[in-house]
């Protein structure tokens, strides 16, 4: 019995031709829509054309033989799938319609019926094979069908989704505080400027945004850039950024950072419309501007500072600021040293040491000092007393390192040549003591010697020559008498730094001893002296008593007028005490407080205050001895108040 299997076979081996021009045939008088937009397509030229008529052929045998070996339904569903995958070539899912693939059924059907009569005589078989190629195709039509939903479900699904995203995005747009716009390519007037946008550049809520074009919110000079740079830059690559003006309706310019895109039509040819967000950077702006201004002034005013400023960078000890001293003294412009480090400029060794002091300073988050450094500049080696301060950030971490450096290479010679000068000094000063003291003490003995034989010249020849000799023997006992006050009083002086033990002193028992021994004095003056409590201080007994006393004795010896008084005090400050003995004498004039500390230098006749000028010498040596100072504040006829100090504590 034969079969469609057979049938197939049959068409296959001898009536492929003619099978495939009358199927051809069939198609061509049917207007079938695919048939139609392949052609249309240029994926085929005509279908009386041999090169379609030869395609046909292949894939019609192909489909027979699938028949042939019972792949006919497969086959056909590989088909259906690559349709609903939409990988045609050259034809898109939904090009393709139910008619297409019905009809397309139907006229294989008809092609195969077509040449069954030659083939079978048989009654029975014949119906056999229609009802097998029947069902085949019913089979196939479900199919389709099924493909056929299946596509434009997933279409539907698709275009809902693209409708939800146009609308959050949408939504996107209306509550961004960016501006967002589109407007047409060829036209360009705007379409759309969402409501942060309008605001922007003041356009109503409600106002029609059509009726603006492009260039009509812009200043000219972005139009010029939009035209001449943007828009070809979008055009070609898509997308264009930079910064460019929105110009407001009351033509205010307002500066932002600016996105253009160009969008294309579905065919990807031209370019239908342009989008933008653009963002306003007024405040960036003028940030930039205020920083700018900050940073001018900070430079100004680092500039203005005779020291040397330099700012690094925490992390890599790079110079990030340098003011003019610095360049003067390196011999650097700031261009130079911005962006360096210390190995760029100085050796090694000094770079190392440098250095290693940033580092100490970041380590330990506490300002150095460096009281010497020397440094090698153009102008040769120079010394500097720098200072090393981290500066941080809000977290408390060092971020820059700021140095000031004072250029101390002239004081510090100055300072060298004071010291050799102090000691040359100090040596000079104690030579002389010496001699002051060898020469006043070796003179004592030559001096009795003359006192001793002018005094008996006085006791055995007064009276006993004429008139002027009485008056030169007087001459030379009193200047004998006062040479020897002088050499005493030198001899005195020269002694006060011999240098004695240290020891506690009770003040006030001491000052009650010297009264003690100065009673006759006092009584003869009718002097009240007085005195509170006051503190131990450690020091030379002997020195200080002698202080105490001479001070006392000028308080009484200087005395005026008036009902003499003295009064002793103390008061402490810091770790010094400031004694003062005081009195209601005849005071002395401002411009001779520093004088009588000089040796010999007296201001009063020696006739009605007799002295040899040197007790407020001593008592300035024995002052200093003591590691203090003295001085005297005092108004003529008003009295004197002589102050000194003594430390507190040992030493
Ligand atoms: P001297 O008392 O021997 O003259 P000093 O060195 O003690 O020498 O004093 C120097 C000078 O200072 C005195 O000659 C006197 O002119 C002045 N002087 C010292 N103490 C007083 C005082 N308490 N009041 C006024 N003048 C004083």
């Amino acid at each position: 019995m034969k079969t469609l299997k057979d049938f197939a076979n049959y068409l296959r081996e001898k009536h492929l031709r003619d099978f495939t021009i009358y199927y051809l045939t069939v198609i061509k008088g049917m207007d079938i829509p695919i048939v139609k937009l392949v052609i249309e397509k240029g994926l085929i030229k005509d279908l009386a054309d041999e090169n379609a008529i030869k395609m046909t052929m292949d894939s019609l045998a192909e489909f027979l033989l699938s028949l042939e070996d019972n792949t006919a339904i497969d086959k056909a569903k590989e088909s259906l799938k690559i349709w609903e995958e939409d990988k045609v070539p050259g034809i898109g899912k939904n090009e393709i319609l139910p008619s297409d693939i019905i009809l397309l059924y139907a006229v294989q059907k008809k092609a195969i019926f077509h040449f069954l009569p030659d083939y079978v005589n048989d009654i029975v078989e014949s119906i056999a094979i229609v009802q097998e190629v029947d069902s085949f195709y019913t089979y196939l039509q479900d199919e389709a069908i099924k493909t056929l939903f299946n596509i434009q479900k997933t279409t539907e699904e698709k275009l809902k989704q693209t409708e939800t995203i146009r609308q959050r995005l949408f939504m996107i747009a209306e509550a961004s505080t960016d501006f967002i716009g589109f407007a047409d390519a060829k036209d360009r007037h705007i379409m759309y400027i969402n409501p942060f946008g309008r605001k922007m550049i003041g356009i109503e809520k409600d106002e029609d945004v059509t009726k603006y074009k492009i260039s009509d919110v812009h200043p000219q000079w972005t139009n010029k850039l939009l035209e001449n740079e943007s828009v070809p830059v979008a055009m070609q690559n898509g997308v264009w950024q930079g910064e460019a003006a929105f110009l407001s309706q009351l033509g205010q310019e307002i500066p932002v950072s600016m996105i253009l895109m160009a969008h294309k039509t579905d065919n990807g040819k031209e370019v239908e419309y342009f989008s933008t967000i653009s963002r306003d950077i007024r405040e960036q702006k003028n940030a930039e501007e205020e920083l700018k201004s900050v940073n001018k002034f900070l430079d100004s005013v680092l500039d203005n500072i005779p020291n040397m400023v330099f700012v690094k960078d925490a992390h890599d000890l790079k110079f990030v600021r340098f003011n003019k001293a610095g360049e003067k003294l390196l011999g650097q412009t700031k261009k130079a040293l911005i962006g360096k480090n210390d190995y760029d400029f100085f050796s090694k060794e000094q770079a190392d040491f440098f250095t290693s002091k940033d580092k100490a300073v970041l380590s330990q988050n506490d300002i150095i000092d460096i009281p010497e450094e020397p440094i090698d500049t153009p102008n040769g080696q120079r010394w500097l007393h720098t200072k090393k301060i981290p500066i941080l950030d809000p977290k408390g971490r060092p971020i820059y390192l700021l140095g000031i450096s004072e250029d101390i290479t002239d004081i510090r010679q100055a300072n060298t040549e004071l010291e050799s000068k102090t000691k040359e000094l100090e040596r000079s000063n104690s030579e002389l003591e010496q001699f002051a003291y060898v020469a006043s003490h070796d003179l004592q003995e030559p001096l009795r010697t003359i006192s001793s034989y002018v005094q008996l010249l006085a006791e055995r020849y007064q009276d006993k020559l004429d008139k002027d000799a009485n008056e030169f023997i007087a001459f030379a006992v009193d200047g004998s008498k006062r040479m020897r006050l002088l050499i005493n009083s030198l001899l005195e002086y020269s002694r006060v730094n011999r240098i004695k033990p240290f020891e506690w002193i009770e003040v006030t028992d001491l000052i009650k001893e010297i009264l003690q021994d100065m009673q006759e004095q006092i009584k003869e003056s009718g002097v009240t002296i007085e005195f509170k409590e006051l503190p131990k201080i450690y020091g030379d007994t002997v020195l200080i008593g002698q202080l105490f006393q001479n001070l006392i004795a000028n308080a009484i010896k200087f005395r005026g007028e008036k009902n003499p008084e003295i009064r002793i005090s103390c008061e402490r400050k810091n770790d010094e005490y400031i004694f003062c003995v005081a009195d209601n004498g005849i005071g002395i004039k401002k411009e001779y407080a520093e004088k009588i500390f000089v040796i010999f230098q007296r201001l009063n006749s020696r006739e009605k205050y007799p002295g040899a000028g040197i007790g407020l010498s001593i008592c300035r040596k024995i002052v200093e001895r003591h590691g203090g100072k003295i001085w005297v504040e005092s108004e003529l006829g008003k009295g004197s108040a002589f102050y000194f100090t003594i430390k507190t504590t040992l030493g």
